[in-house]
């Protein structure tokens, strides 16, 4: 990716508006959050510019074959691919050095892994069925055939949060263009760069036509306004926290836009009183450091049985010792920093607030320099309904939360907003499953289980959101369903 560069030798992006790659007047900077230091500049794009973005994505969807030729699309999602693994490695810098993201990470959810989603797109547009016959019915003394047909939803904005930019665009752009929608995607406000690098390989290495792709980055939420109100966008798919998913909802309410939400989680690790403790306080301690605790689906309260609390929480205090945290770049780093000075005020002010409320601080709870580290972290003798029981901190910090039986492991478990994911461990499988059933949560994990996967739909109950993404469900949030009747000649 040719991309300029100010004095300094650092990057100045440009927006994909209707194929052509343009400069900001403004820009505003992105820092390396392991360090403080300036990544890049990001162009601060206008109103006029996200108009003309979200004008080109209408054109391009009204006036040309994109929604209606599937082979024409399926060339160009194995293109994408082709090209994102040619430039996986810059991705990979940038990710590491944008996003805080560890090496390690990069090799997994962070950039490879999310590459297989457009592979998988490519392959589903293969074979998915956009006709389906529904049968013959009498009428007037008539045989109707009647059938349906899947069509494009049409223009769509996407819009992400910071913490798993390149898995967060992709599981959003590549069934919407499989699909045959445009797109008009918005990195955020932390870690444009990534975002606008995606735009940089589409306009420069795909032949995804003009306007069917079109990518904006903003330090404000006028853009995201914009995007979310403009009578001209069909479908919002939106990415982040359950505030901002409450403003958009409404927002797009005027224009009965359809919305997806994948929104904030509190997800709960459930020990059962017969699971193997010395292999689940390693799983529950590395578990929520993953990307510092910055992933919705991580599961940040810890619930056990009362009688072994002490020991338990003893026990994941030790394996967070054993987390390697600190500069990203180095391969045998596990955690990263937080994305911003702000982030990690904020988790450190809900850990102080979880003391004075009565819980215990086993281990962490400190700041390290430079950037915006911070210790993995773990809270025991948590009462359920207090601040950092309730709500999402998107950080390294764990809540131990006692339970009396599983009935009241349930109840705890589903006494939150949030429905996102959770995990629980059993020696007895069965007891584990029977038990995932009653969590009202997208997302369920038994005794470890990777439930991850461009196949696997992800999303959330409750107020973690609606509609589900990847895998065919993924598919289908971006198409219309039109049902045909003639009579049978
Ligand atoms: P955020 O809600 O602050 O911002 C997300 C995006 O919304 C940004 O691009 C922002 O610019 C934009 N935005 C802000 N106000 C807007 C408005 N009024 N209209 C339109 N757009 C607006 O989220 P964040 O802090 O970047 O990300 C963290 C949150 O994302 C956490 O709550 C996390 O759980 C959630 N998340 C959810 C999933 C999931 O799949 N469920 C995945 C990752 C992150």
């Amino acid at each position: 990716m040719e991309t300029p560069t100010m004095e300094s030798g650092a990057a100045v992006k440009r927006l994909l508006i209707d194929g052509k790659l343009v400069e900001g007047e403004q820009t505003f900077p992105s820092r390396n959050p392991a360090t403080g230091e300036l990544v890049g500049e990001a162009p601060e794009a206008t109103r006029a510019q996200a108009e003309a973005a979200i004008e080109a994505a209408r054109r391009a969807f009204d006036t040309t074959d994109w929604a209606t030729d599937v082979q024409a699309r399926i060339r160009s999602l194995d293109r994408l691919y082709d090209a994102l693994v040619e430039h996986k490695e810059e991705l990979r810098e940038l990710t590491i050095s944008e996003v805080g993201a560890t090496r390690q990470l990069t090799h997994g959810a962070q950039l490879d892994d999310p590459l297989e989603i457009v592979r998988f797109y490519a392959d589903l547009l293969r074979t998915f069925p956009m006709r389906e016959e529904i049968g013959e019915v009498e009428s007037m003394g008539q045989r109707h055939l009647r059938w349906i047909e899947k069509e494009a939803g049409g223009v769509v904005s996407a819009i992400l949060p910071y913490n798993y930019p390149n898995q967060l665009a992709l599981a959003k752009l590549a069934p919407a263009l499989a699909a045959g929608c445009t797109v008009v995607l918005k990195g955020a406000p932390d870690t444009p760069l990534t975002t606008l690098a995606l735009g940089e390989l589409i306009a420069e290495h795909t032949d995804i036509p003009p306007g069917v792709v079109n990518v904006l980055s903003s330090s404000g939420t006028e853009v995201g306004e914009l995007l979310t109100t403009h009578p001209d966008v069909d479908i919002v798919s939106f990415t982040g926290s359950t505030e901002t998913g409450r403003r958009i909802m409404a927002a797009a309410s005027r224009t009965i836009k359809r919305v997806f939400l994948e929104l904030g989680g509190k997800s709960a690790m459930i020990l059962l009183d017969d699971a193997d403790v010395d292999a689940t306080a390693m799983f529950a301690a590395f578990g929520i450091c993953v990307h510092a605790g910055q992933g919705c689906a991580l599961t940040s309260r810890l619930l056990v049985p009362r009688a072994r609390h002490d020991e338990i929480a003893a026990k994941v205090a030790a394996a967070m010792g054993k987390v390697r945290y600190g500069d990203p770049t180095h391969p045998k780093t596990y955690m990263g920093p937080l994305i911003s000075e702000k982030q990690r005020d904020k988790v450190d002010g809900m850990v102080k607030r979880a003391v004075e409320a009565g819980a215990t601080l086993v281990t962490g709870g400190e700041k390290a320099e430079p950037g915006f580290h911070y210790a993995p972290t773990l809270l025991s003798n948590v009462d359920p309904d207090s601040e950092i029981a309730q709500d999402e901190v998107f950080g390294p910090v764990l809540a131990v939360i006692p339970y009396e039986d599983d009935d009241d492991a349930v109840r705890i478990a589903n006494s939150t907003i949030y429905g996102l994911s959770g995990t629980v461990f059993s020696r007895d499988q069965e007891r584990a499953i029977a038990l995932a059933r009653r969590i009202r949560s997208g997302t369920f994990s038994i005794n470890g289980g990777n439930y991850f996967g461009a196949n696997a739909p992800f999303g959330g109950y409750k107020q973690s959101g609606i509609g589900r993404e990847m895998g065919v469900q993924g598919l289908e949030e971006f198409l219309q369903i039109k049902t045909f009747a003639a009579p049978v000649v």
